[in-house]
C-alpha cells in the first residue's frame, strides 16, 4: 500500500531533480539528445524501510510562454493539490531568495506539511547556512547534498513519519472488526 504522496517544489537550478532522483534511489533523468535538453522524469515511486509513497517533480511540469513566478506559482499550487507532504527545496548556499519567499506563502496558505530541503551543502562547513531557512516558517530544516547522497535518511524519516496511511492504522482496524 502506497503511503501518499510527496511533491518537490522550488526555484530553478536548486536541485529538485537531483533531490528527485535521489529519493527515487537512481538516475532517472532522460537526456533528449536532439535538443540537448534533459528532460527531467516527473513521477516515481520510492521505497524506504519496507515503506512505499509516490514522489512528483512539480519543477519538471513546465507551462511554455508564462513568466517564471507564474510558472512557479502554478507548481506550488499543483503541490498543493496533489501531495500529502510537501518537499520545498532551496539553495542552502544562496539563502533565502525573493523567490523562494513568494512560493512558500502559497505553500503556507496550505494546511499541508512542509519540509524545507537546504540542498547544496556538500560540506561540514556550509552547515550554518541552515539556520536561515527557519526563517521560512518551517520548522523541519534539513541540510541535503543531492549531489553526495548526504542527509537523505534523516529527510525520508520524516516523510515517512508526515505521511498519512500509516501502517498500524491497519492493526486498528483489525481489533475493531474484531471487537
Ligand atoms: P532543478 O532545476 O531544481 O531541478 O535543479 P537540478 O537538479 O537540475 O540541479 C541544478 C544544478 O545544481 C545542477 O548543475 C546540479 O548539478 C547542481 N546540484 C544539484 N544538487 C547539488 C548539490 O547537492 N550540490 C551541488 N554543489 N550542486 C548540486
Ligand atoms: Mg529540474
Amino acid at each position: 500500500m502506497t503511503r501518499g504522496t510527496v511533491a518537490i517544489v522550488g526555484r530553478p537550478n536548486v536541485g529538485k531533480s537531483s533531490v528527485f532522483n535521489r529519493l527515487a534511489g537512481q538516475k532517472l533523468a532522460i537526456t533528449d539528445d536532439v535538443s540537448g535538453i534533459t528532460r527531467d522524469r516527473l513521477y516515481a515511486k520510492c521505497e524506504w524501510l519496507d515503506q512505499e509513497f509516490s514522489l512528483i517533480d512539480t519543477g519538471g511540469i513546465e507551462l511554455s510562454d508564462v513568466p517564471f513566478m507564474v510558472e512557479i506559482k502554478a507548481q506550488a499550487q499543483l503541490a498543493i493539490d496533489e501531495a500529502d507532504v510537501i518537499l520545498f527545496i532551496v539553495d542552502g548556499r544562496v539563502g533565502i531568495t525573493n523567490g523562494d519567499q513568494d512560493v512558500i506563502n502559497i505553500l503556507h496558505r496550505s494546511n499541508k506539511p512542509i519540509i524545507v530541503g537546504a540542498n547544496k551543502i556538500d560540506d561540514l562547513k556550509f552547515m550554518d547556512n541552515i539556520y536561515e531557512f527557519y526563517n521560512l516558517g518551517v520548522s523541519n530544516v534539513f541540510p541535503l547534498s543531492a549531489l553526495h547522497g548526504i542527509g537523505f535518511g534523516d529527510l525520508l524519516d520524516e516523510i515517512i513519519k508526515l505521511l498519512p496511511n500509516k501502517k498500524e492504522k491497519r492493526y486498528e482496524d483489525t481489533i475493531e472488526f474484531c471487537v
